[in-house]
């Protein structure tokens, strides 16, 4: 067969595929044509497939697949990371309305377009080419132009809740057109890497009619419903008191379990839930970094390494505290081996399939991203290895999870555009937008009227 024209070849590098046999390549070549990975293999095979327009140079590369964050608030968190002190108790009224609630809701629409223009750069800079949003955008319109400046592909949805007890009619109307308005505006097209998902915000703040006509949309649209849950004690409280049954019972109830449903935290569940979580195909978000610091109680109460155990397909977030998807992985690791206790748990080839493969059937894009195949979506990172972390390189799978992180991002493709070259956005000024955030992030602050707080004297 004569070679193939191709718009980029990049040969001589370490691939970690995760293709079905899970191939590592030592000397490898992944070639890209328009928005799909043409072929990937030995670079001595795939050299004489393929004819390159552009031909780059991969012997200081390791190739992973783009990593996939399930769970991310790119609006709200990261105007104002940092602000709120580490050591804030999780209430209602001292976390919530004090802390949490007057900085989201002070937010223009043009803060959360730089918020989630921000948020897609922090991302894609440290190897994350899509995202589920957790669900608290407010300006939705704006919140997709930044994500859609950036190119990062993305599933997001506007901040939905529809319970209030004194006029639950209108809250549930306008809960419900909230849902319809957004998947018919933002479909989930093929050719566009950024659309709506019925992600609402989850606890107790969603009625029953708005669970299952976010439900509805997704089976006739084929999405999924991503919704917080049971981070904390409080969630089962109040559906034992309310329903008479803890949440993922009354979600089996309402019909409401399967695998177009996504779950956040998920801390607290019963044996009964467990059952009801692994019966149905429910996929399990959890967000390591931001569960031990919010001290949810996972290495007390947690059970997802019992999630894992019984095929409970747990996949991860990071909340939108820190970006970078791969400290999650060692940490994750590490709590897993160490809570159980089990050396066995949880290794590094297993909590890259979480990021990768694992997350690509959560969002449902199984056989478009997640792994490097031919025929997928060129979605795919280039790790520099020139950089002390990854020296000398060995194993470049455990490396890349207890050594590595998201600053030896050297290059990442999005739909076959190289959206990161050189360690920088391709698209993106990088320098004005840190201006722009700077100053909104200010300015939010000023509007919300939160006092600045430091345990330390801050010298001005
Ligand atoms: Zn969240």
């Amino acid at each position: 067969m004569p070679p193939v024209q191709v718009d980029t070849l990049i040969s001589g590098a370490r691939i970690i595929t995760m293709d079905a046999e899970r191939r590592v390549l030592t000397d490898g070549a992944i070639a890209i044509s328009g928005n799909l990975i043409a072929a990937v293999g030995p670079a001595s095979v795939v050299e004489n497939e393929v004819t390159p327009r552009e031909r780059i140079d991969g012997r200081r590369f390791v190739i992973t697949p783009g990593y996939i964050d399930c769970h991310v608030h790119t609006t709200g968190d990261p105007l104002t990371r940092g602000f709120m002190p580490d050591n804030i108790e999780d209430s209602f009224d001292d976390k919530l309305v004090k802390w949490v609630l007057p900085r989201f809701l002070s937010q223009t629409p043009e803060d959360e377009r730089l918020s989630a223009r921000l948020a897609a750069l922090e991302m894609l800079r440290s190897g994350t080419t899509c995202f589920a949003e957790a669900g608290t955008i407010r300006h939705l319109d704006e919140a997709v132009e930044g994500v859609e400046d950036v190119g990062i592909r993305a599933r997001v949805g506007i901040w939905v809740q529809g319970r209030d007890d004194a006029d639950p009619v209108k809250a549930n109307d306008e809960a419900i057109a909230l849902l319809d308005d957004e998947v018919r505006k933002y479909p989930a097209a093929h050719d566009r890497r950024v659309s709506a998902w019925p992600i609402l915000v989850g606890h107790s703040t969603n009625s029953d009619e708005v669970w299952q006509h976010a439900k509805r949309l997704a089976t006739e649209h084929g999405l999924a419903v991503s919704a917080h849950m049971s981070a904390r004690q409080s969630d089962p409280d109040w559906f034992l008191q309310r329903h008479g049954r803890r949440p993922v019972e009354h979600l089996h109830e309402l019909g409401v379990l399967g695998p177009d449903l996504c779950l956040t935290h998920m801390v607290h569940v019963d044996d009964r839930e467990l059952d009801l979580l692994a019966d149905s195909g429910t996929h399990v978000i959890l967000c390591p970094l931001a569960s031990v610091k919010g001290a949810f109680g996972i290495t007390q109460h947690g059970r997802h390494a019992e999630m894992v155990a019984r095929g409970i397909n747990l996949v991860l977030g990071t909340d939108g505290y820190n970006s970078d998807l791969l400290r999650q992985l060692h940490l994750l690791s590490g709590l897993f081996k160490d809570s159980v206790p089990d050396i066995k748990q949880m290794t590094a080839e297993r909590t890259l399939e979480l990021v990768t493969t694992d997350a690509a059937r959560a969002l449902q894009l199984s056989g478009t991203i997640g792994a490097l195949e031919a025929g997928h979506r060129a979605d795919l990172v280039c790790h520099d290895t020139w950089r002390p972390e990854w020296m000398p390189l060995m194993n470049a799978v455990s490396q890349l999870v207890w050594s590595a992180d998201g600053r030896s991002v050297h290059s990442v493709w999005v739909d076959g555009e190289r959206v990161i070259e050189n360690y920088r956005s391709t698209r993106v000024d990088e320098e004005a937008l840190f201006a722009q955030v700077q100053a909104a992030g200010d300015n939010l602050i000023r509007r919300s009227a939160l006092p600045f707080v430091s345990a330390w004297p801050v010298v001005r």
